[in-house]
């Protein structure tokens, strides 16, 4: 069982944020979060997009933001669960709760704040009919370890960023890495490209295009996919299949929790605290709505700054909190001084 004061669903840049704010009033955080890496949106939709309404940085790039994110949290040491989905949660008669994950991880805290964004992204699958049977047997939808690929036969598919990506990081790692993309033009950044151009080039990997994966075979474990190019069906043998054709945000189990939703989203007291019907759940960032509502990232600061206010108020009650400037707290080799 982990035990933490803040049990915060989503390790977006609200998530994240809600970290600093809690560690300046000695609160614990732990994080849990679907994907295998921190960032959200950030990391997942756009790693390379420079943002410019961030106060303080006139340009900043959504990779760099959640880089900077996690080492500003670094000194309150977060504990994370990655890679896991927030399944169930149950409230317990002191007020505290139990949060499990899919994979049975249980978390023992005294508020839940619910950072969950747009909700669990899901990897879009392709349309194919034995698909579920090789699921965790030769099927991967996230790269989560890329060891997992050594001296492997890697097939993946897909035209952007993620399947250029993998391929070029695979193709010194797995023991042949095809590429297979219905277009022999890819969506995905220049350089990305370009590097791919390289690599087929050396015959490091092998470009299948304009192809695409029809049929999946094998016995117990996958060991070949079936693409059709031009018309013509040929077989690449391989250990693993990996379609990366991007993720489709979806509320998911957070859904079936018993809050307030309007619209895919948790309605809050955006007057008071971001809490929702249920008593010690807040939800900030992307995934709340209220009045006026803005998905912005500077808004989920806000959020979750007032936030981890309440919830000091409601683990502390009577204890007067005095606010103090972070240069005040003495934290991260300030010496308290104001200038
Ligand atoms: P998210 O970033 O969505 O993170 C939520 C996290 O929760 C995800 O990692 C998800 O995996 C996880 N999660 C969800 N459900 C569960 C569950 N049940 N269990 C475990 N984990 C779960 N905003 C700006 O301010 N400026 C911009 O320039 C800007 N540009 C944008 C450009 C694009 C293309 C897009 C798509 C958005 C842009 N935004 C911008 C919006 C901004 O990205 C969002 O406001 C921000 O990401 C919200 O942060 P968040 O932490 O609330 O949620």
């Amino acid at each position: 069982m982990i035990e933490t004061d803040i049990l915060i669903i989503g390790a977006g840049p609200t998530g994240l944020f809600t970290v600093f704010e809690a560690g300046l009033l000695k609160l614990k955080c732990h994080i849990i979060d679907g994907l295998p890496q921190p960032g959200g949106q950030l990391t997942e939709l756009y790693p390379k997009k420079p943002i410019f309404d961030i106060p303080g940085f006139p340009s900043v790039g959504a990779g760099d933001l959640v880089d900077n994110l996690m080492e500003q949290i670094k000194q309150f040491q977060p504990g994370f669960t990655l890679n896991e989905v927030a399944e169930t949660i149950d409230k317990l008669d002191d007020g505290t709760f139990i949060v499990t994950t899919n994979k049975g991880t249980k978390h023992h805290a005294k508020a839940v704040a619910i950072a969950a964004g747009l909700g669990s992204f899901e990897p879009r699958k392709p349309q194919l009919e034995k698909l579920s049977y090789y699921e965790d047997k030769g099927i991967e939808y996230f790269v989560k370890d890329p060891e997992v690929f050594r001296d492997k036969r890697v097939v993946i598919a897909g035209g952007g960023d993620s399947a250029l990506d993998w391929t070029i990081y695979l193709a010194d790692i797995a023991k042949e890495v095809s590429l297979v993309h219905r277009r022999n033009e890819f969506r995905g950044a220049l350089d990305s490209v370009e590097k791919v151009q390289k690599l087929k080039d050396s015959g490091k990997i092998h470009l299948v295009t304009p192809a695409e994966v029809v049929d999946l075979k094998g016995d117990d474990t996958l060991d070949g996919v079936i693409i059709e190019r031009e018309g013509e069906h040929e077989i690449i043998d391989c250990d693993y299949f990996i379609p990366l054709f991007g993720l489709t945000p979806k509320l998911g189990p957070i859904a079936n929790w018993g809050l307030e939703i309007e619209k895919n989203a948790i309605k809050v007291n955006n007057a008071l605290d971001y809490q929702t019907n249920i008593e010690g759940v807040y939800a900030i960032g992307d995934i709340n709505t209220y009045p006026g509502k803005l998905k912005l990232i500077l808004c989920g600061f806000h959020e979750a700054t007032l936030m981890c206010q309440s919830v000091y108020n409601r683990l502390n009650p009577g204890k007067k909190y005095v606010l103090k400037y972070t240069t005040v707290s003495g934290i991260n080799g300030f010496d308290g001084s104001r200038k």
